[in-house]
């Protein structure tokens, strides 16, 4: 019985994909699957993909002056 209630968690929605997944990290307040992590890690900066993580995780980290 308890386990079905455990079913509550539907996972969460990575920032990079931006599909809903179940395993990964936070970063600041923002959720990065596993595969995600594993490919920003894995992508050399001089590729073109490693831009597009960029522009995703700039959505993590725009910032946002507290005065
Ligand atoms: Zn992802």
């Amino acid at each position: 019985m308890g386990m079905l209630m455990a079913k509550k968690h539907i996972g969460e929605e990575c920032v990079i994909c931006e599909q809903t997944k179940w395993k990964g990290i936070y970063l600041y307040t923002s959720f990065i699957c596993t595969d995600c992590e594993h490919d920003l890690i894995s992508t050399d900066t001089s590729n073109p993909k490693y831009k597009y993580f960029l522009k995703q995780l700039r959505k993590i980290t725009n910032p946002e002056i507290f005065s």
